[in-house]
């Protein structure tokens, strides 16, 4: 006995370019990119852009931009090329009008002179009479020959597909299970609109099957669109592909997520500075989890473990906290020079960087890190480094609590100074340490008491990252040669003094 040979694994992601690219159609690209990446398979990327008045190059130039952002690369589709082309829908409207006329000679599809008014008021008389808006099937059984005088007569046409009833449609979804859909449930769909333009469900068949794609995994949305299309598969008496539908992603209301939730587009999260790695791998595990209490995993293994089966059928709820703890793991793992060149564009935006030299570079690489360490999103970043670029001794001071904490602390802050005038600037932790040491014999201050007014001196802030690690920052920063092209910063003594200064001022 023989068995059918496994065909290759073609699954694809089909973006409509309507707008930036929804973390919930992200997700569908992931799913489809782990499904291929797991099983030697291809990923065709398809544009559908059927509906040109809502469709841009913009917005699919920046959906393509989102998903190789996020590490998706694709093997065959727009941009990338391949043998089953062309891969924008709005290009191929002559396989659409061949192949409905194929469907049209065969008798599964007929021509349809009904004008929008007549179809709006069907739909407004079925909804009234609490029946299905469905198309009443007034030109399913024209003459041909009416249908050609008529046609000739120059008046607009559109094709339908002519639903086969009453029979049941049965669907094996990989997440749903087995559904059955009556034909009596389905109206008699447009293929062609009278423009010549083809309709969704159309469109997406012929190209699933021209494109030899084996599974259709995309969001539970098209869940109700499946029924329509298989029966134009076995219209023309092709196979139909395997099918999952997976759950949307909703907001914690248990609706569809959407702008009312916050930040919903791919390109939102990365101007807020999550890292591409952080948002794959929390979208991955949103209705799917990779077992044995593993979280936080590289693509590639997510891709090893992925199985549509594993896919639950319960909507996924986006959770910004969980995405934020993902995101904190991976900037702490990221490497010091990919760090601070993500953050430059904030501190540009600041006005702190105005020209990336080799030296700005290495500087931001060194501090960089140490603010990453302690945020959930890159854009936190430059406030946690104002001390360095904008260390400014009065405005702590124009808080009456920092006041008179730091005048009862002024024997601290004086020490200081004259310590680092005779001592010299301290440029690493333990010379740091020994300073605050001799501060803390010569005043007796110690704990908060000394440390709160040594770092009120230097940062210009009450609170701020260690100071064992910013004050060797601040040495090192003011220590860059002039023309860096970051904005200047001051050395320790420098800031001591302005500090005592605005002190004695008040
Ligand atoms: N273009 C459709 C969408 O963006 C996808 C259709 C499909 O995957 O079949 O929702």
């Amino acid at each position: 006995m023989t068995s059918d040979p496994v065909p290759p694994v073609r699954v694809r992601f089909a973006p409509s370019p309507t707008g930036a690219l929804h973390v919930g159609n992200a997700r569908t690209a992931l799913f489809n990119w782990l499904f291929a990446r797991g099983r030697d398979g291809t990923l065709v990327v398809r544009v559908e852009d059927t509906d040109a008045a809502r469709s841009s190059t913009k917005a699919e130039r920046q959906a393509l931009a989102d998903l190789r952002w996020l590490g998706l690369a694709w093997d065959e589709g727009v941009e990338a090329g391949g043998d089953h082309g062309p891969y924008r829908q709005s290009e191929r409207g002559h396989v659409y009008r061949a192949h409905a006329v194929e469907l049209l000679e065969g008798g599964h599809a007929y021509q349809c002179f009904c004008s929008p008014s007549e179809i709006e008021a069907d739909r407004a008389a079925a909804v009234a009479a609490g029946r299905p808006p469905q198309y009443v099937g007034r030109c399913r059984d024209l003459a041909r020959e009416d249908a050609r005088r008529r046609v000739e007569a120059g008046e607009p046409v559109s094709i339908r597909f002519r639903v086969p009833r009453p029979r049941d449609i049965v669907i094996d979804d990989l997440v749903h299970g087995r559904m059955r859909v009556s034909t009596a449930e389905v109206g008699d769909p447009v293929l062609l609109r009278a423009d010549g333009s083809a309709a969704y469900n159309f469109a997406v068949v012929i190209d699933d099957a021209l494109m030899g794609i084996t599974l259709i995994l995309r969001a539970a949305d098209h869940l109700s669109n499946t029924a329509r299309q298989v029966l134009l598969y076995e219209a023309f008496g092709w196979r139909p592909p395997a099918f999952a539908h997976v759950p949307l992603v909703m907001g914690p209301d248990q609706t569809k997520l959407s702008k009312r939730h916050g930040a919903v587009s791919v390109a939102e999260f990365r101007a807020r500075g999550y890292l591409p790695e952080a948002l794959a791998n929390y979208l991955a595990l949103l209705g799917w989890s990779p077992g044995e209490g593993d979280e936080l995993l590289p693509l590639d293994e997510l891709a090893r473990r992925f199985r549509v089966e594993d896919v639950g059928r319960r909507a996924g709820v986006f959770d910004p906290e969980k995405l934020s703890w993902m995101n904190r793991h991976y900037l702490k793992a990221a490497a010091p020079g990919r760090l601070a060149s993500l953050v430059a564009p904030f501190l540009r935006q600041a006005g702190w960087l105005t020209d990336a030299t080799p030296e700005a570079e290495a500087f931001l690489a060194a501090v960089v890190p140490l603010a990453a360490g302690s945020v959930d999103r890159l854009d936190e970043v430059p406030a946690r480094l104002r001390f360095l670029f904008a260390f400014a001794p009065t405005h702590a001071l124009a808080d009456a609590t920092v006041r008179r904490e730091a005048q009862t602390a002024r024997p601290v802050v004086e020490a200081l100074v004259a310590d680092l005038r005779s001592g010299g600037a301290p440029a690493t932790r333990d010379q740091f340490r020994a300073v605050a040491a001799r501060i803390r014999e010569q005043t007796g201050a110690r704990g908060r008491a000394l440390f709160q007014p040594i770092r009120l001196a230097l940062t210009g802030a009450p609170a701020g990252m260690e100071l064992d690690l910013a004050v060797p920052a601040i040495e090192r920063g003011a220590a860059l040669p002039a023309g860096n092209g970051l904005v200047s910063i001051p050395g320790v003594l420098e800031r001591a003094e302005a500090f005592l200064e605005a002190l004695k001022g008040r």
